[in-house]
């Protein structure tokens, strides 16, 4: 069964796109089979895929709104393992044409019950709100990832984000775990980007990842040329960097596996019950690295 993780920041800008698009590519070439979902109406995942601008194209507009099944909806993204569900503008409609329907929070984890078998990995890139089509990604997921620029105001917002992570997993999916803070963006040249780097794994602790994306020019070219960076420039520092993450996320999913938390989706239920008996519910957040232990750090 697919490990669902939608990858979420409501602070725009933050490298959200860029790591659904090369963590996809990466995990694929990994030899894991993988989805990746634009829930953005701005498509920037579907056009660095190499699917530019196309009206006729049904999207996952038609899935959510439309009940289309999804399997006509699901693109070969053109990398082996690789597939993509589409998104253009039409999505914006999705969020409000939600409202008045019965389970609303609950439609994309619906639409893609019926291929959690076919992967390894499901990916939803997340447009920088945390409105319903948000909720529906954090609903079908079974944990969120969430990159961080290193830059000043690293945080702004980010205890906004974890209060909606803490509300949504009281009410609306108990198993959501945290699969990480990614730090991205990151510029070893500047004092700034150093400290914040520091900032961020003092505050968050094990639960950012060790691997770090640092600041690439060809990590902002390559969707321009419509492919992931590794098939642009493998050799980058950008595309190494998304291939240590992709090794990082696979090593954390065999962790699990060995700790014998079982499968990796009940692994974020374990992480619920962990982070429930020490109390964390007062501040933390489970999380999904097993790296971490049962040391979550507070969340304000
Ligand atoms: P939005 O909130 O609008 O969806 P996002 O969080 O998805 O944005 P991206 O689109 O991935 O962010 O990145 C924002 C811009 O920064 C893009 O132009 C992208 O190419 C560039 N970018 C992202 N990561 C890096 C990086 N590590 N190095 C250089 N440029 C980057
Ligand atoms: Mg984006």
């Amino acid at each position: 069964m697919a490990r669902v993780i939608a990858i979420a920041n409501q602070k725009g800008g933050v490298g959200k796109t860029t790591t659904a698009v090369n963590l996809g590519a990466s995990l694929a070439a990994s030899e894991q089979r993988t989805l990746v979902i634009d829930c953005d109406p701005q498509g920037n995942t579907t056009s660095a895929l190499g699917f530019p601008k196309d009206p006729a194209r049904r999207t996952l507009y038609q899935s959510l709104i439309l009940d289309e099944p999804i399997e006509r909806i699901i693109l070969d993204a053109q990398v082996e393992g690789l597939d993509l569900i589409p998104s253009d503008k039409n999505l914006v409609g999705a969020a409000i044409e939600l409202v008045p329907v019965e389970n609303r929070e609950y439609k994309l984890k619906a639409v893609i019950s019926g291929v959690l078998a076919k992967y390894n990995y499901i990916l939803i890139d997340c447009a920088p709100s945390l409105d319903l089509l948000t909720v529906n990604a954090l609903a079908a997921s079974d944990s969120v990832m969430v990159p961080i620029q290193c830059e000043y105001l690293a945080l702004e917002g980010v205890s906004e984000l974890l209060d909606t992570l803490m509300r949504l997993r009281r009410t609306i999916n108990p198993a959501l775990a945290i699969e990480g803070i990614l730090l991205t963006m990151y510029d070893d040249r500047t004092t700034l980007s150093k400290q914040v780097a520091a900032d961020l794994r003092s505050f968050f602790g094990a639960q950012v990842f060790e691997t770090v994306i640092p600041r690439n020019v060809r990590l902002a070219e390559a969707p321009s040329h419509g492919m992931p960076v590794m098939f642009y420039d493998i050799h980058s520092k950008g595309a190494e960097s998304y291939i240590q993450l992709a090794r990082e996320v696979i090593a954390n999913a065999q962790k699990r596996i060995r700790q014998g938390i079982g499968s990796t989706d009940s692994g974020a239920r374990a992480d619920v019950a962990a982070a429930a008996a020490a109390g964390a519910d007062s501040g933390g957040l489970p999380t999904g690295n097993p790296n971490s232990g049962s040391g979550s750090p507070g969340a304000e």
